[in-house]
This record gives structure tokens, C-alpha cells and sequence, in this order.
């Protein structure tokens, strides 16, 4: 979402007349979009701040400073960093371009940040000529008690569909090979508007679109539908890929997440993906170290992970983020114990990892080339989100691909035939 929202920022500067340069040390103005997800993210931040600082000691420079992070702490950051201009919130971006010609007119520093009940309508100048990700809705009413985002993005609003059917169509004309439906909860699309169809309705129109592939993200296991898996079953360039965050494998803690589901309900919803759609790829989110969460519970999430067998996994530490509910309870698990839950789930998850991988030798899979690879030929994704680096290929071409390795980050192999290949998977 963060990146998708940088899209547009680059979007509106360069309507205004502003050129994107490679390196940071060639700008005359610098926006950073800040996350407020976790700690680490925030923090990272603050320290490309400070290397602003020694480069305004060089020259003028401009610095911007928002998103998530501006909209949380506002004017605050002016006085904690001298270095920054001015601070933006998560929307209103149409507005930072004035809103550099008034620090640089006017000698002065400012904080606007936008309206949270809107969704920006702005050109995006998109990063990936192949891959359009389109907006479905801005914010979350979920409230997870862990989570920033219902207060750094407002609470959930849908785009309009029309909105939507028009930026996947130009989309598609600008050459999109591939269309990334967002969202925080995309299984809510509609439940705050009259007269809109759900997300399982919205998904099929878009892939009546014909773009050849159409992903989403995010999906709530909460709100997950099977109409949705339908849909996912019955449109070929719909990915079979679900990435379906559990959070937590323990019923205990999930209650105290405020997730709204059981491991059983997130255990149904995987059979049901499986029954229905041939070889999905399942992904997840997980956060180790919440608050009181003992060995048992965590010993719940490692079951979890060894009887789904995800293709991939998120794994986080758990921090406590401002204004949440959990931010109130003590951050009992000691860092030790968070860092030791987090190796203990990526040494599972690189192991089942390499096993699911290695099931795909000597098949082929449908690649859609996104970059070249360092080590030569392109990197892609198959159509359940496997990265593929194959010898051949060119960005942005769909093309078969003979698997002939596997490791736990992906599959490596040689491009069979170019372009037409029928199907997904
Ligand atoms: N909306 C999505 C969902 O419901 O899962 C995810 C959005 S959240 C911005 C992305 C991920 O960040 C979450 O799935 C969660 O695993 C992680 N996350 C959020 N808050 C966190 C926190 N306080 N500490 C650690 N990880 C966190
Ligand atoms: Fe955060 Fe929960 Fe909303 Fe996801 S669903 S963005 S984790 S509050």
C-alpha cells in the first residue's frame, strides 16, 4: 500500500512538473512515505532523516516527510527534526506539490495532512510497466489491538467501482500484463457503501477485464467468503495464490489480537481454498512475542505452520505501536524469547519451503517476468507467487518455464516457449 501510495506521490510531483532522479543525493526535494507498522519500520526512517540532515549541510534541499507516520505524529516531527519542511499525512497527496512551493516560497515549515475519509484519486507513475496495483479500499475498521492503521488511515472506505473498472482498463491499455487489487481487508469491498456489489463481485468484473493476471491483497480471515474462492476457481487469470493472514495459531491469542476467528475458521477456509482451487499457494503473516504469549501458544503457531505448509511467511516480532490496545498491556516476552520464536518459524518455514519447492522439478510453470536476475536471464513470479529466475525470457513476457531447481526463496529454470502460453498455472 505504502509503495503503491509513493506511486502516486511521484505521481503528483511530476504532473507538477518535478523529474524523478536515481539517487537521493541529486534531489532538490525529497518526500519520504513512512510506515508506522512496526518499530523497526519507524525507526529506519528516522535515520535516512538524519542523512538528509548532513546533505542540507551541502545544498538546498526540500524534505517532505508523511504517510502513516506524519499522519500519527503530525507537527511533532518539526520540532524533533529541524531538517524536515514539511509533514503530509496517509491522503491528501494531491496537495504536496503546493505544499513545496509554499516552504520554499514562504521560508517557512508546515504540517497538513489530508481528509481520512477520502481515497486520493491521483496519476500514479507506476514503478513496474507490467504490474498495476489498483486501490479497492483505503483504511481498515478492523481494530486488531495490536494495529496502527485504523488510526493512521482512517477507518475503511471503498473506492467506487467505476473508479476502479477505469484504472484497470487504462491500466491494461498502458500494457499491464498483471493487475494487484489492494486493500488492508479487500473481503470487505462494499460493506460501507449502498448499492455495491461484495469483493467476490468486484473480483470477477475485474477479471472479465481480460488482464491477464489479476492478484489481490490483503484478505481477512474474518471476512474471507467462499463466493470469493469461486471466483478465484472459475476465472483462470485470477492467481492461485491467497495470501491469508493468521497472525497467530493460538485461539487464546487471537481473541486477545480482537482477529475475530478461530484456528478452526482459518483451518476451514484453507481446506475449502484447497478443495476448489487446483495447486493455491498459501501464504501468511504471523507476529511472535505478543503479550503473554507462552511456549504453549507459540507451540500452537508451529503446528499451525507445520500442518498448513504455507508457500511463504511473514514472521514479525511483535512491538508495541502508539495509540493501540495492546500498546496498554505490558510487552511482557523479552526480546530474547521474540527473537528465538522468530528463527524457530523461519528455520521451520525454510524447510517446508525448500520440500513444496522441490515438487516442482522437472514440471512447467507460467512465468510472468517482472526484472533481470542478477546472477543473468529474469526474474518472475508463477501465478501462485513462486519467484522463478529462468534463463531467457524478457520483462514483462509470459512465458513456460521447465523447473529444473529448487531452494527455499524459489525455483530456478530455462524458458521453454515464448508468449501465449494458456492458463496460470
Ligand atoms: N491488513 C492485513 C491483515 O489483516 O493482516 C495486514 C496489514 S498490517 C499493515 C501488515 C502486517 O504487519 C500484519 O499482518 C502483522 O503481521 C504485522 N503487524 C502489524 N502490527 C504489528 C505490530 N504491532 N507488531 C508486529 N507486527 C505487526
Ligand atoms: Fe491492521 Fe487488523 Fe486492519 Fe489488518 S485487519 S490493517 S492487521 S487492523
Amino acid at each position: 500500500m505504502n509503495l503503491h501510495q509513493s506511486e502516486g506521490l511521484a505521481g503528483v510531483m511530476t504532473q507538477a512538473g518535478y523529474t524523478l532522479v536515481d539517487r537521493i543525493e541529486s534531489a532538490d526535494v525529497i518526500l519520504f512515505n513512512g510506515c508506522m507498522v512496526r518499530q523497526k519500520a519507524e525507526e529506519k526512517l528516522y535515520g535516512r532523516i538524519g542523512s538528509v540532515m548532513e546533505q542540507k549541510r551541502k545544498h538546498h534541499v526540500t524534505l517532505g516527510v508523511g504517510g502513516c507516520l506524519g499522519q500519527v505524529h503530525g507537527e511533532s516531527l518539526l520540532v524533533r527534526f529541524p531538517a524536515i519542511d514539511f509533514v503530509f499525512g496517509s491522503t491528501g497527496h494531491e496537495f504536496v506539490p503546493s505544499l513545496v512551493t509554499r516552504v520554499e516560497g514562504e521560508a517557512t515549515r508546515l504540517t497538513e495532512l489530508g481528509d481520512q475519509a477520502m481515497i486520493d484519486e491521483i496519476p500514479y507513475a507506476r514503478r513496474s510497466a507490467m504490474r498495476a496495483m489498483v486501490t479497492i479500499t483505503e483504511g481498515c475498521s478492523n481494530f486488531c489491538s495490536y494495529c496502527i492503521v485504523p488510526y493512521a488511515r482512517g477507518r475503511m472506505r471503498s473506492r467506487a467501482p467505476e473508479l476502479i473498472f477505469r484504472e484497470v482498463e487504462e491500466a491494461i491499455g498502458d500494457g499491464a500484463r498483471e493487475i494487484l487489487l489492494l486493500g488492508q481487508n479487500v473481503n470487505a469491498y462494499g460493506a460501507d457503501r449502498r448499492g455495491v456489489g461484495d469483493f467476490a463481485w468486484l473480483l470477477d468484473r475485474v477479471a472479465e477485464s481480460g488482464a491477464p493476471r489479476v492478484r489481490f491483497t490483503t484478505s481477512h480471515p474474518r471476512d474471507m467468503t467462499d463466493a470469493v474462492l469461486d471466483v478465484m476457481a472459475s476465472r483462470r487469470n485470477v492467481c492461485n495464490h491467497l495470501h491469508l493472514p493468521a497472525q497467530s495459531g493460538c485461539d487464546r491469542i487471537l481473541v486477545e489480537m480482537n482477529r475475530g476467528y478461530t484456528l478452526d475458521r482459518y483451518l476451514s477456509i484453507i481446506a475449502a481454498a484447497r478443495a476448489r482451487i487446483e495447486g493455491i499457494n498459501l501464504t501468511t503473516d504471523l507476529i511472535v512475542g505478543y503479550p503473554g504469549e507462552t511456549e504453549a501458544d507459540f507451540a500452537e503457531t508451529m503446528n499451525l505452520i507445520e500442518n498448513v505448509r504455507f508457500g511463504s511467511i511473514f514472521v514479525a516480532k511483535y512491538s508495541p505501536r502508539p495509540l493501540t490496545r495492546s500498546a496498554r498491556v505490558e510487552d511482557d516476552v523479552p526480546e530474547s524469547t521474540k527473537a528465538a520464536r522468530l528463527e524457530r518459524v523461519l528455520t521451520r518455514q525454510r524447510r517446508i519451503a525448500l520440500e513444496e519447492n522441490e515438487r516442482f522439478v522437472d514440471r512447467d510453470v507460467e512465468v510472468l517476468f517482472e526484472s533481470a536476475a542478477r546472477e543473468g536471464g529474469h526474474l518472475g513470479r508463477a501465478g501462485d507467487h513462486r519467484t522463478v529466475v529462468a534463463r531467457g525470457g524478457a520483462i514483462g513476457e509470459l512465458a513456460a518455464v521447465r523447473i529444473e531447481g529448487a531452494s527455499s526463496a524459489g525455483l530456478s529454470g530455462s524458458v521453454l516457449i515464448r508468449e501465449g502460453v494458456e492458463g496460470r498455472r
